[in-house]
């Protein structure tokens, strides 16, 4: 198993450079939707945050109550440590299942938060999606309408864009149009395919 692990800030392009992958046939494991997955009605990990944080945070229709959540964990870190300690193994164990489902040369696990959690243990390689600052913020107010500050409120919370780039074994970087984006990752992927030679 070849997991190329594809992070990068908000709206640096991970979709976009995971989609093209995708479309050549390479499977891609979604951290965010394998998040989704492990809170839903009948998952053990909604169970646990039930009996950790109370009924307040489970909807009537017994889907968990993700504003609810936010506002008990946000500004708490303790709470925030609490919340994490259920749902980061449990979203950790469903990667790996959708990972070892996986049958391509190689697989993209596309994760905002792979350096910051444990997840970038499974994969062999670290690819980052680096953007300049302005076009990050330009790109990111245009597609979910959002003032620059709050995305700049997100972009200081998140890993520093130097540290990441010191931690990628490989970069694209997203500033210019698609295909530009495209034609460093067609570099990458034979790369990528040459590297998992012999390993299938
Ligand atoms: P998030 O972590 O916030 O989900 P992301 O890293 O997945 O974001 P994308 O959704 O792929 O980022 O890109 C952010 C926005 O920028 C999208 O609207 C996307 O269509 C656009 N975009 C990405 N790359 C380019 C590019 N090279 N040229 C023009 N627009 C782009």
């Amino acid at each position: 198993m070849f997991v190329v692990g594809l992070t990068g800030g908000i709206g640096s392009g991970k979709t976009a450079a995971s989609d093209y992958l995708a479309e050549k046939g390479i499977v891609v494991v979604d951290a965010d939707l394998a998040s989704r997955v492990v809170v839903e009605p009948g998952q053990p990990a909604l169970d646990e945050i039930e009996a950790r944080f109370g009924s307040s945070v489970i909807a009537a229709d017994g889907t968990l109550d993700r504003r609810a959540l936010r506002e008990r964990v946000f500004a708490d870190p303790e709470e925030r440590k609490a919340l994490e300690a259920i749902t980061h193994p449990a979203i950790g164990a469903e990667i790996m299942r959708q990972l070892q489902a996986a049958r391509s040369p190689y697989t993209v696990l596309v994760s905002p938060l792979l350096l910051e959690t444990s997840q970038h243990k499974m994969a062999q390689r670290i690819l980052l999606v680096d953007v300049p600052e302005a076009l990050q913020i330009a790109r990111t107010t245009a597609r979910d309408t959002v003032a620059a500050e709050q995305v700049e409120a997100i972009m200081a919370a998140q890993m520093p864009r130097a540290e990441k780039l010191a931690r990628a074994d490989d970069v694209v970087v997203n500033d210019g149009d698609l295909s530009h984006l495209h034609a460093q990752l067609d570099t990458l992927h034979a790369q990528y395919l040459a590297m998992t030679t012999g390993q299938q």
